[in-house]
């Protein structure tokens, strides 16, 4: 694929929908969008009626070369750009979105014949499921696993899509911090570097691994994967922010 340049685009929704309880799926419809990789991300710009200004970055759930693009966006609370995004965009709005952004967070089919590891928490699913979904709608063969870390249920992005997505090129593992279903193997609580361990490739396997989530999630999981002894040049991270 080649490099995209990025530039302003005007961006108009073309429909929305909530998510999970606290998240909104947001398509847009972008006529000079020039296509993404799987795992880009772009900046959302704001503009109120005196003028002032706010951007913020969101990732791209999708990938290609179309000009529809989908974002899936988590409220903070009491945050500045989250919520008007969450609550208050309709169909027919328009923004402005500066992008593709990020060569170096991307999946593309390779030579590389190593396993896949993509490891999420909360949102931070959004890039890994367009690189999920990437790999599976091409003819790459090499295994996937995604461990998603989310607090219940009701957390889970793109539920419906990831369970289509399970065959033998991709396995999803799925860690509930707060409440699990009644028939999860594992109780509830918080990935340790120990079951961080038992559910990932191991490092003898020297797989590439995407860690995606909220600051002190993506620390905490690159630390333990270093311990574990996988090697730094083979893992990749993006930070949401969070403290
Ligand atoms: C490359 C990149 C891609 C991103 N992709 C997505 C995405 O796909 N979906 C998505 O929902 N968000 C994504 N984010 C996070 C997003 O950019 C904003 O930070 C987030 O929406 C909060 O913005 P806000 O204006 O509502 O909060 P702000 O007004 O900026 O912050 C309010 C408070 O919340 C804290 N905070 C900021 N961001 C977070 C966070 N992510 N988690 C917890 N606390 C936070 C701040 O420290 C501050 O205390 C991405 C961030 C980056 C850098």
């Amino acid at each position: 694929m080649t490099t995209r340049s990025a530039a302003w685009h005007t961006a108009t929704v073309v429909a929305s929908r909530a998510e999970t309880a606290t998240a909104r799926r947001i398509e847009l419809d972008v006529p000079t969008w020039p296509g993404n990789e799987a795992g880009s991300h772009l900046d959302v710009r704001l503009t109120a009626p005196d003028g002032y200004q706010a951007s913020r970055s969101y990732s791209i759930a999708s990938a290609g070369p179309g000009t529809r693009i989908v974002l899936a966006v988590d409220e903070v609370p009491d945050g500045e750009v989250s919520p008007f995004l969450v609550h208050d965009l309709r169909d027919g709005d328009r923004i402005e979105v500066h992008g593709p952004l990020g060569a170096f967070f991307v999946w593309r089919p390779s030579d590389d014949p190593a396993p896949v590891q993509l490891i999420a928490g909360g949102s931070g699913i959004v890039p890994l499921f367009a690189m999920a979904s990437a790999h599976a709608a091409s003819a790459d063969e090499t295994p996937f696993r995604l461990l998603y870390s989310v607090r219940s249920p009701d957390d889970v992005f793109f539920a419906d899509e990831l369970a289509t997505l399970i065959d033998d090129r991709f396995v999803l593992d799925l860690v509930y911090t707060r409440r699990a279903p009644a028939d999860a193997e594992r109780a509830p609580g918080r990935l340790t570097s120990d079951s961080l361990r038992a559910a990932v490739v191991p490092a003898e396997q020297q797989p590439r691994v995407f860690v995606c989530g909220p600051t002190p999630f993506v620390e905490a999981v690159a630390g333990w994967l270093l311990e574990a002894g996988h090697s730094s040049a083979r893992i990749r991270t993006e930070r949401f922010g969070g403290s």
